[in-house]
């Protein structure tokens, strides 16, 4: 390990740090991951789930909202479908095109359109990403790389957005992502890509590929990696155990992945999953949330990545909150991001983490 890399103040102490992509800034501050806890703690979780559940919509010949049956052969899935429940609806023609301004300039706005579609993975209500047949769980991906390409290339959708919440801001257990098509590129994707083209202007360098480059050389925030990609706990991290897979050579979208690295890029997702499921015993919540170039016909070289966000403190029945300070001023951490890869990579080590990377 190369902590030596990192002056003492860094290892331990409370400081400020930087994220490059968001251009945000992050509160780390140690000591407070050993206060104690009276806040919430969720329902210890079920250890046995069924494998179909009679009232999930999404289980084999049960009815969805639409009064659509899912499919009951395992051939049939993945699939995809536009949500009962949209929160985006396809433009027409005759719907209005043109935004809203008043003369202040204050009060902007603009007619929203898009599709937001759910994609099932199994026939198996008990089953998840980490857990279907690996060659099952890279057809899923594939199938996000296809929705891609069809929803991005319609003139309207200027943005694509997939992720998966388990167990967290989902309603449903059954293995399932969605996909977000917008007519707006997400504020969020804008600031990333601004801060990529800041960078390479400066350091005349892909601020991405100069990450992994970084991180496989630093090696302190490492997780995982593969052939094609590397799997950190970034600098910058604001959850406790977030974690960034990026391609090792820079890619735009799934799209451009060839077989190899898909499956390879099916692993690294895996493998994320398995860790933090290690590291708590059992099945931990996480959002998790591709992002690839926006479908505007722009210009764009190597942006994709994906991000890791279990909404964890320090176990999974104790859930962060993102509340007061961190709510109005700045996003904090209990742990420095160096720690949490320590712990993720060695999910019995809670005592040598507390010796090494906690304030005393
Ligand atoms: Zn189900």
């Amino acid at each position: 390990m190369t902590e030596a890399l990192l002056p003492d103040w860094m290892v331990s102490g409370n400081q400020f740090r930087y994220n490059p992509l968001t251009g945000e800034k992050v509160q780390v501050s140690t000591e407070r991951l050993l206060r104690a806890w009276g806040g919430e703690v969720s329902a210890i979780p079920k250890e046995k789930i069924d494998e179909y559940v009679s009232d999930c919509p999404f289980c084999p010949g049960n009815k969805r909202k639409s009064g659509e049956t899912a499919p009951t052969k395992l051939e049939e899935y993945p699939y995809a479908f536009a949500n009962d429940t949209a929160a985006l609806k396809p433009r027409n023609d005759g719907d209005a095109l043109d935004g809203y301004s008043d003369p202040t300039g204050i009060y902007r706005a603009e007619p929203a359109y898009g599709t937001c579609e759910v994609i099932i993975h199994h026939p198996r209500h008990d089953l998840t990403l980490a857990t279907i047949e690996r060659a099952h769980a890279v057809k899923v991906f594939r199938l996000w790389a296809e929705r891609y390409r069809e929803l991005g290339a319609k003139p309207y959708i200027n943005y694509v957005n997939i992720f998966e919440n388990f167990l967290f801001g989902s309603s449903m257990r059954h293995p399932h992502n969605q996909l977000w098509a917008s007519s707006a590129v997400s504020p969020i994707q804008e600031k990333i890509l601004s801060n990529i083209a800041g960078y390479q202007k400066q350091y005349g360098k892909h601020l991405i590929q100069t990450i992994a480059e970084e991180e496989i050389k630093q090696e302190d925030r490492v997780v995982f990696q593969n052939d094609d990609f590397i799997g950190i706990v970034p600098f910058w991290a604001v959850w406790p155990f977030e974690m960034m897979i990026m391609p090792k050579t820079p890619k735009n979208s799934l799209l451009d992945l060839n077989e190899r690295e898909l499956e390879h890029f099916t692993e690294a997702y895996v493998t994320a999953i398995e860790k933090l499921n290690a590291l708590f015993g059992g099945d931990c919540p996480y959002s998790a949330g591709l992002y690839q170039a926006p479908t505007d016909g722009g210009d764009y070289a190597g942006v994709m990545y994906l991000m890791f966000r279990p909404p964890v403190l320090r176990d999974i029945r104790t859930m962060k909150w993102m509340v007061g300070y961190e709510l109005m001023a700045m996003s904090q951490r209990d742990l420095t991001p160096e720690a949490a890869a320590f712990l993720l990579r060695n999910p019995g080590g809670w005592e040598e983490f507390k010796e090494k990377f906690i304030h005393q």
